[in-house]
């Protein structure tokens, strides 16, 4: 069977204890390639092949660095329909959403961040008659970018392409659940030219290998996206070294429709909003609120549309989901869907495992679910879910909507609906989420700021903050007089 590496200092390497775990394909149940379940040891040889890279990559000119990010564009480009299988096979997505999503934002965001470096520029403030104060920004040294499993090759270059273009060396590591085409980037660094050491991709689980790159001392500066919990346990075991942590957390998105709404725009857009790449999206609006006046209807016309989305084999073209990323994040799933029949919730369409034909009769496939008549306070509708569960319930007033929009622990990204321009700002201004969308859902421009408040996370990414978190900034004055 497969077994994965780790690319240390510009090689693919075993882990040093030579263990391994093993790696399913969710869309058949089968263990199909084993991963390296890599410790200090690997880290250590990491650290030693970075330090040595740092002066060499962090001397280069923006120039020379901007050349070698868009050869991984490129790279990444002309191998495509690899890492699109690849990438659908790991994690269960549809081949469509990897080869129209995941893997083409891997493309942009190498050569979005390859362009920035050379338009980041830095300030000075002018003192009249005093002096003049200028602002370098350096790059960090060594920092650690983890990564989940949601949108595998998506998040990991969206955090590994800033640091690197602000000439960081880095240690990543991507989800122990979707490793492969992070383990495939390493050969597009070879041939790009990156210097060897200046990327690192270890493999292995969060508790070990994750857990050491967080408590290393070289390491100065976290990236992290993933979990409310684990980035709670990052940010406690940073904090005291003082690391630079950047967190971008859970979500329990509001999708929020009012009745002068594009009607149809508004089915359209939330049918894949609730459950694009099956629900497992941190944008993913998972609390649908729909204003009296179209209740009914709405609900009628979105539960008719999603009783005719296809749950298939990621391979199928057809697919409008595929699978589950794992047995126990369907598990999970499940118990949500029993809590919400508890908490008095009606399934109005979904609620049930997938069994479909071999060889994907193993497979981890849920139908999509629609549950209706639950209170905003209850925990179904508290709790991140992160699977193919919306809940649907009706409001009255705009003050109404937002109480209830804004009630979670979190605050990360809503869609707003309606055709009114005025209502549209102040419902946008007055919810406490890092990103809102007026008559839209998941449009991404890479400029602007990305991430949450509250439980959602700590610090932006994206555009000139994500260079600036993978910089450290000193000021310097000069006397004039
Ligand atoms: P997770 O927190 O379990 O794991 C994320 C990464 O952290 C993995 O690489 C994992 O190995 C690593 N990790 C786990 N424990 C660690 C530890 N103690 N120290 C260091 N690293 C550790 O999250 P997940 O299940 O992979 O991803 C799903 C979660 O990610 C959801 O909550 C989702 O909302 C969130 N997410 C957020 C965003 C965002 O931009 N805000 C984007 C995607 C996903």
């Amino acid at each position: 069977m497969e077994k994965l590496s780790n690319y240390i200092n510009g090689a693919y390497l075993a882990p040093v204890d030579l263990k391994y775990f093993d790696n399913f394909d969710p869309s058949t149940g089968e263990v199909y390639c084993l991963i390296p379940d890599s410790d200090e040891q690997d880290l250590d040889l990491a650290i030693t092949a970075a330090e040595s890279a740092f002066p060499i990559w962090s001397s280069m000119s923006a120039e020379e660095r901007s050349k070698i990010l868009i050869r991984f564009s490129e790279g990444i480009e002309k191998r495509m329909e690899e890492f699109v299988a690849a990438e659908s096979k790991d994690n269960g997505k549809p081949i469509t959403l990897a080869r129209h999503v995941d893997i083409p934002r891997a493309v942009s965001n190498f050569h979005f961040f390859a362009t920035a470096i050379l338009h980041f520029a830095s300030e000075s403030h002018y003192m009249e008659g005093v002096g003049i104060n200028y602002t370098t920004r350096k790059p960090i040294g060594i920092v650690g970018c983890i990564s989940p499993w949601n949108l595998p090759l998506y998040l990991f270059t969206w955090k590994i392409a800033p640091a690197l273009a602000a000439g960081n060396c880095v240690i990543a590591k991507p989800s122990e659940i979707t490793p492969y085409t992070a383990t495939l980037l390493g050969e597009i660094a070879t041939e790009a030219g990156l210097p060897a050491g200046v990327l690192n991709i270890l493999n292995g689980k969060g508790s070990q290998i994750g857990d050491a790159i967080v408590r290393h001392p070289k390491v100065k500066a976290i990236s992290f996206t993933g979990g409310t919990a684990t980035g709670e346990h990052i940010a406690r075991t940073a904090a005291p070294m003082f690391k630079k942590l950047s967190l971008e957390l859970g979500g329990k998105n509001p999708t929020i429709i009012f009745d002068d709404c594009d009607f149809e725009d508004a089915l359209t857009t939330t049918v894949r909003s609730s459950f694009a790449n099956q629900g497992q999206i941190c944008l993913c609006g998972s609390r649908i609120f729909v204003q009296k006046g179209i209740y009914e209807k709405f609900k009628n016309a979105f539960i008719e549309k999603i009783n005719k989305s296809i749950v298939s084999y990621p391979q199928d073209p057809k697919a409008h989901l595929g699978a589950i990323v794992s047995e126990q994040h369907m598990e999970k799933v499940l118990s949500y869907i029993q809590l919400a029949k508890e908490e008095g919730g009606q399934i109005r369409t979904g609620g049930n495992r997938v069994f479909l034909p071999a060889p994907h009769d193993k497979g981890y496939y849920l139908a999509p679910t629609i549950i209706e008549g639950l209170p905003y306070d209850c925990r179904t509708n508290q709790e991140e879910i992160f699977g193919p569960v919306v809940t649907i319930s009706v409001f009255e007033t705009e003050e109404e909507v937002l109480a209830a929009a804004n009630s979670t622990k979190y605050g990360l990204a809503s869609s707003v609906w309606t055709t009114n321009l005025k209502k549209a700002h102040r419902v946008a201004d007055q919810l406490d989420m890092g990103i809102v969308w007026i008559n839209a859902w998941l449009v991404r421009d890479l400029r602007t700021p990305f991430g949450g408040v509250k439980a959602s996370g700590v610090g932006r990414e994206g555009g000139w903050e994500a260079l600036r978190f993978f910089t450290e900034a000193k000021n310097i004055f000069v006397k004039v007089d």
